[in-house]
């Protein structure tokens, strides 16, 4: 008798393989780092300034809201696109990397999610169009431990008042809008938390000191003050007391974003010594002919191609709607692994003028250290995932 098969379900597509539109969007978006960013790197990293005028361009080419819905104003695309932007700017430049991946996975992502419809109306627009955004938690006394933060929002009449200070905020100079976490009531631990949308123009608002880093230079990170900064209280995302649950839930995403960043990094980093391989000559060879120098390359390649991986299925798994934040705590910790590898090996590629600012992979090596870091460091995700992993094996 002849067997019977069940009709074969079909093939789930390799994670490498990019829609149509994916494919053109990310060609759009590597052209254009090519051609605009790519020849400012260099003066922005040394003046610590990022040009104004690429940000206008990233405006104007839909970068800054990517995942806004049409009726808004935004491209009404997807978290990947969002991520292919992250991951393609990055590669030329991780600090237009991080204005990009703040925009659309922290600030856009917390309004589309949290946003009533006014403030959607409202806010959506502008975020789309011309307003930078900010994501304020961080304050000097709590960063792995935010939920220990001490800014005070108390009511009064039909505002809420605020005093503190933030600390370590990624675009503070150029943002004019601020998703920012205050406590209305200390003694109720994490559940005092609240987020504020904050405007910059708000009186009693002020952003303070720039701080001077080792990486992404030419991304701000400020002090944020306020000084009895008044806040409409319309101006609540979500609900009262619950701001630790949209500072979790957008930090997730986050990292798939800070992950994409990192695996752009080492990209960028990776085909420059690729390419200066094939030229520099020594012993009368290329050092590419040497079997040394290509199984570094081969090495530095495959762990890209992993870390990629690892956020591409992130991604795609927060798209489809699934629970991702093992998979997004292990793409960032192993993809800024990879990035600071990956151009350490760079610098050693290219030898002497890899150490010298006449080339571009001692900035790569300084930009891969913020990957452990920012948005929860190395040991942060390592908790996390081992949380997750111990209480499924109860
Ligand atoms: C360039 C830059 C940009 C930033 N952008 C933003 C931003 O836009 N918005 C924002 O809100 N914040 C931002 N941050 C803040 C960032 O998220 C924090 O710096 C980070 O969370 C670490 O906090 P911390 O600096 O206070 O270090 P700490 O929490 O003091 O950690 C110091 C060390 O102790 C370790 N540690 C702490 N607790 C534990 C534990 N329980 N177990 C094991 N090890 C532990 C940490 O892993 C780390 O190695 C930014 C920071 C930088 C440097």
């Amino acid at each position: 008798m002849s067997q019977v098969l069940a009709p074969a379900a079909p093939a789930a597509p390799p994670l490498v393989a990019l829609s149509d539109d994916e494919i053109l969007f990310r060609d759009n978006v590597r052209q254009f780092a090519d051609e605009t960013i790519r020849p400012k790197v260099r003066e922005m990293d040394e003046k610590g300034v990022f040009d104004h005028a690429i940000i206008d361009q990233f405006f104007q080419l839909g970068l800054m809201g990517i995942e806004i819905p049409q009726q808004y104003g935004g491209a009404g695309g997807s978290f990947f696109e969002s991520i292919l932007a992250v991951e393609e700017t990055s590669a030329v430049d991780p600090s237009a990397g991080v204005i990009v991946d703040v925009q659309n996975t922290l600030v856009n992502n917390a309004l589309l999610r949290w946003a009533n419809d006014e403030q959607k109306k409202h806010y959506l627009p502008k975020m789309a169009a011309n307003t930078v955004g900010a994501y304020a938690l961080s304050e000097a006394g709590s960063g792995s431990d935010a939920f220990a933060l001490q800014t005070r929002a108390q009511l009064k009449g039909n505002e809420y008042v605020l005093n503190g200070r933030k600390l370590w905020i990624t675009n503070g100079k150029e943002a004019g809008l601020f998703v920012l976490m205050a406590t209305v009531d200390p003694s109720a631990g994490y559940k005092g938390i609240t987020a504020f949308l904050v405007e910059k123009s708000f009186p009693g608002f002020s952003v303070g000191k720039k701080e001077d880093k080792l990486g992404i230079r030419a991304s701000s990170t400020c002090e944020l003050i306020l000084e009895d900064c008044r806040v409409p209280k319309e101006n609540v995302l979500g609900e009262v007391g619950k701001g630790y649950k949209i500072a979790i839930e957008t930090l997730n995403e986050g990292r798939i974003g800070i992950g994409a960043q990192m695996a752009g990094l080492a990209r960028g980093a990776w085909e420059y010594a690729l390419r200066y391989s094939q030229e520099r000559k020594q012993f009368g060879k290329t050092i590419a002919d040497f079997q040394g120098i290509q199984f570094q390359l081969a090495q530095m390649a495959t762990e890209i191609e992993a870390a990629r991986m690892m956020v591409y299925n992130a991604a795609r798994m927060k798209d489809a709607g699934m629970n991702f934040v093992k998979e997004a705590a292990m793409t960032k910790l192993f993809a800024s692994q990879v990035a600071e590898r990956v151009s350490s090996l760079a610098v050693e590629i290219l030898g002497g003028v890899g150490f010298t600012k006449d080339y571009p992979v001692e900035k790569y090596y300084r930009d891969a250290k913020i990957g452990k870091i920012y948005e929860g460091t190395s040991n942060m995700q390592l908790q996390t995932i081992a949380k997750l992993l111990l209480s499924a094996n109860k």
